[in-house]
């Protein structure tokens, strides 16, 4: 007989899972379907996040660190650790362990909070109908009152390099290598490329990192995005901006790599290479020609700002949608659907997503930067505290970077908080609560903040606004 749902949720990345979770609590009967399997062959949860994105390069981002500072940074504290090493497949067995239990966790959620996880592909019919295809090809079809598109996205894979997962990688091969690589080659600059490349360098590659545009981290503010550039280059990073790769070959277990930059034609060689060029929506077989759902002309599914797609009751979220391809984007998408199909009126707040990168030190923000406001023509007034002034930095000898907040000029409200530095993700998300509930710099700079602390980098950036700032010297009112 036909199983009957009032949800199933096409994949179990951090935007199916939580929403199959959420409409379960929310008295739906709910169903997901996922195809992804482990090495052992068991189908894990979790999705690029759990398994081969977030948790995964964060624990190599993690281990990476410890060892560069054995390394390096235990001297200045008077600790002197000699003859410290890297035993590489230690590192990834770690982080496969850390991914094991959080996929295994999923399932355990799944469990308690009644959803039915059926496994294999899963495809959109017409009215409603989804056919799961098992591994052994069998397969059966479930009747959905809604439906939840989020098969998430994989790897842009471009003709120049084209991946082999053993010379040449994505972000997946990335976070297998057994041994550190003596040349390492990066192909984008972007979030992924600069974690993936600060791992290796962390453990002891030469990394060349190249990328197309001109300009660094385009999507930060400019001045966060400079003192990032010299920051990492400073680590060793070697980044060529306005370089094009154009071929590579790879020969005796190395590839030389071609590019053009200002200077012309140029040539690297490389013992592995990271294509990190971006990610594209996963929509392989997953609707039916006869669905009814529609794609915008970039291959995603396209949704209204309720995440709702062309048909009624089918809706798509997380990285196979537009917008930020972020794990806490999908899963907040997949809260605001189960909500709404459970009645509520639930809204999601799009310009409040918080971007991290979690390269040493980190690079997060929130809400606008300088130059968007300026283009939209609203003034401005800018707050800045750098962690060299900060005594919590200092006492963990990490003084690099600052805090950066912008409000309006007229309004004083808060429109943009923007750090490069220790914890910058968790400061910015200080800021971002405090923007959700409308918070003017004056606010943030009449709280008490503990001293000492990290925190206390955001209160005097809050107060440098309207130029009242303790720690730091004031900028003139002109
Ligand atoms: P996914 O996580 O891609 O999950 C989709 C799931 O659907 C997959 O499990 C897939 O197997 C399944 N599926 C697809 N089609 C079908 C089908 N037809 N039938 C059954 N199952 C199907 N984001 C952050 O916010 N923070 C980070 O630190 C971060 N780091 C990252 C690091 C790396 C190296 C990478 C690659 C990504 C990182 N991301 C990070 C991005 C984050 O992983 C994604 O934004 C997030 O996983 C998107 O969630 P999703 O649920 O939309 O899709
Ligand atoms: P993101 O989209 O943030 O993951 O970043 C991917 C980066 O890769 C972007 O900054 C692109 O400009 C860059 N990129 C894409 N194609 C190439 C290429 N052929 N050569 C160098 N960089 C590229």
């Amino acid at each position: 007989m036909t199983q009957k749902f009032d949800v199933v949720v096409i994949g179990a990345g951090p935007g199916g899972y939580v929403a199959a979770i959420k409409a379960a609590q929310l008295g739906l009967k709910t169903a997901c379907i996922e195809k992804y399997q482990d090495k052992d062959g068991k189908i894990a949860l979790g999705g690029t996040c759990l398994n081969v994105g977030c948790i995964p390069s964060k624990a190599l981002l993690d281990s990476s660190w410890k060892y560069h500072e054995a390394q390096s940074g235990f001297a200045i504290h008077g600790i002197e650790a000699k003859g410290v090493s890297i035993d590489v497949p230690a590192m990834i067995a770690r982080k496969a362990n850390i991914v094991k239990n959080l996929t295994g966790g999923v399932s355990t959620l799944f469990k308690a909070n009644g959803v039915t996880l059926l496994e294999g592909h899963g495809k959109l019919l017409a009215g409603k109908q989804v056919e799961v295809t098992a591994q052994d090809g069998t397969t059966q079809i479930v009747e959905a009152e809604n439906v939840i598109l989020a098969s998430g996205s994989k790897p842009v894979d471009i003709p120049p390099a084209p991946v082999d997962q053993d010379v040449i990688v994505d972000s997946t091969g990335a976070l297998e290598f057994q041994s550190v690589p003596k040349k390492l080659g990066v192909i984008g600059a972007g979030v992924i490329g600069l974690e993936l490349g600060s791992v290796w360098a962390r453990l002891g590659a030469e990394v060349t990192v190249i990328e197309a545009l001109e300009k660094f981290l385009p999507a930060a503010d400019e001045q966060i995005a400079k003192e990032a550039l010299k920051t990492l280059t400073k680590q060793g990073l070697k980044i060529r901006l306005g370089a094009r790769v154009t071929g590579s070959e790879v020969k005796k277990k190395q590839v030389t790599v071609n590019f053009t930059d200002a200077e012309g034609e140029q040539m690297l060689t490389f013992d592995k290479l990271i294509v990190a060029v971006g990610r594209r929506p996963v929509t392989t077989d997953l609707l039916a020609s006869d669905c009814g759902v529609d794609m915008d002309e970039r291959g995603f599914i396209y949704v209204n700002d309720q995440c709702a797609t062309s048909v009624p009751g089918v809706y798509a979220i997380g990285d196979v949608v537009r917008g930020a391809m972020l794990a806490h984007k999908a899963s907040e998408e997949g809260v605001m659907v189960a909500e709404r199909i459970a009645g509520h009126k639930a809204q999601m707040n799009y310009d409040l997503i918080p971007s991290v990168i979690y390269t040493h030190p980190e690079i997060a923000w929130v809400g606008k930067t300088e130059q968007q406001l300026k283009a939209e023509g609203v003034a401005v007034n800018v707050g800045t505290f750098p962690f060299a002034a900060s005594g919590r930095a200092m006492a963990a000898n990490d003084t690099g970077g600052m805090v950066k907040v912008i409000a309006d000029a007229s309004s004083d409200r808060v429109l943009g908080v923007h750090v490069i530095g220790p914890s910058a993700a968790e400061l910015v998300q200080q800021g971002a609560i405090g923007m959700e509930f409308g918070t003017s710099a004056e606010d943030l700079g009449m709280m008490v903040f503990s001293h000492p602390t990290l925190s206390e980098a955001l209160h005097e950036a809050a107060l440098a606004v309207n130029g009242h700032a303790i720690h730091i010297a004031n900028r003139k009112k002109r």
